[in-house]
């Protein structure tokens, strides 16, 4: 059976650099289906470790 049920049902991701699950956020409300990394961290890892891309 699962755990304990969260405080709430919110929708959750894998991260796609580090592949830790994470769960959606207030600030990612707005993007929340463009969201593809836990943190900036990863995101810029992630990104600096595929392609360099200039910054717009
Ligand atoms: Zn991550």
């Amino acid at each position: 059976m699962a755990k304990m049920r969260k405080k709430a049902d919110l929708p959750t991701k894998v991260c796609a650099c580090c592949g830790l699950g994470f769960a959606w956020r207030r600030k990612w409300a707005r993007d929340w289906d463009q969201v593809k990394y836990c943190s900036d961290r990863c995101r810029s890892a992630a990104k600096g470790r595929a392609q360099r891309e200039p910054r717009a």
